[in-house]
């Protein structure tokens, strides 16, 4: 079995409610509420959940971009958020985020070619003779032409600008690319093809991904494990073949019931779950699921269920599982 590349433990991340003319803080949302997870080298780990379950935070949680509030976060054998200076400088061209909006974080005055050129020259892994030739070949491997580098970004599609964020984060040469809902915005044919990129990189160059995503037929064509986040905490875990064939927890088979079937004569029972997901400010008692679940039963609303293990390498954290 491969090395571990990014090992989560017991990652929590909490956001300050504040009030009141002096600022006090009233309160807390627990964005991420305890969450561990591994993800080896040239693998794909896919988490998923609704809008407001928190796997987004545990993106920006890795790259530092939200700050932790306890747990441990390690990347490559280092404590990601112990790490100061130079060794932080080496370490984070390792480590890439893309975003569902690569526009935004594109200067719409500044052609692309020097858009995926600068991050190499302030990283130092490029000399100003070759930073031109390493971006033209990041843009090639992404399927866009080297004349295309003189373009500014309102002249691509969605899709030719998604290739464009993921160019930009190649040119680093990361070892794990945490891309969260890249291909949400994007129509199903683009989809396809930007999963199709993501794919062909990883044969070619062993790289591992995060993969975030709301949309379980998204992470079900890319990722070796999937993990389903709700409310901040894991819910299950597991290789993806098995969780899809038998979904343990009934938040996945509430999720994977509106995946739709490519065989029109074979339909999936629809699972519709009451109203939307609660306050993570304020989240349920017992299983947070409860106020949700089809299957509740009285102790539910009391005791919180250990995520624990099912065999086969899955895990669900469900009384009734
Ligand atoms: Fe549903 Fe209870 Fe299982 Fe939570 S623990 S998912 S409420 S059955």
């Amino acid at each position: 079995m491969s090395e571990a590349l990014l090992e989560i433990e017991d990652l929590k991340t909490y956001f300050p409610i504040k009030s009141g003319l002096l600022g006090r803080t009233t309160g807390q949302v627990k964005a991420v509420d305890g969450i561990s997870l591994t993800i080896r080298e040239g693998e794909t780990f896919g988490l998923v959940g609704e809008s407001g379950s928190g796997k987004s935070t545990v993106g920006k949680s890795i790259v530092r971009l939200a700050a932790k509030t306890a747990g441990t976060i390690r990347f490559m054998g280092e404590d990601l958020h112990a790490l100061h200076g130079e060794r932080l400088r080496q370490l984070r061209p390792k480590l890439q985020l893309i975003f569902q909006d690569p526009y935004s974080s594109l200067n719409p005055r500044v052609r692309v070619g020097d858009a995926i050129g600068e991050p190499l020259l302030d990283h130092g892994l490029a000399s100003k003779a070759d930073v031109r030739e390493k971006a033209l070949q990041a843009l090639e491997s992404c399927g866009l032409s080297a004349y295309q580098a003189d373009r500014l970004p309102h002249e691509f599609s969605g899709g030719q600008r998604q290739r464009i964020g993921i160019a930009r984060a190649l040119a680093l040469d990361p070892k794990l690319i945490i891309a969260d809902e890249p291909v949400s915005a994007l129509d199903v044919s683009i989809q396809a093809q930007i999963i199709n990129l993501f794919r062909r990189l990883q044969q070619e160059r062993g790289l591992s991904y995060l993969f975030i995503s709301h949309d379980l037929s998204v992470v079900e064509h890319l990722c070796d494990r999937i993990g389903v986040m709700y409310l901040g905490s894991m819910m299950e875990t597991g290789p993806r073949e098995e969780l899809f064939r038998s979904p343990l927890h009934p938040y996945t088979k509430a999720l994977l019931s509106a995946v739709p079937i490519p065989i029109p004569k074979l339909k999936r029972e629809r699972i519709v779950l009451k109203g939307d997901i609660p306050d993570p400010s304020n989240p349920p008692s017992g299983c947070k699921f409860h106020t949700r679940c089809p299957f509740a039963v009285e102790r539910c609303v009391h005791e919180a269920p250990e995520l624990r293990s099912a065999g086969g390498g899955r895990q669900v954290a469900c009384h009734l599982a």
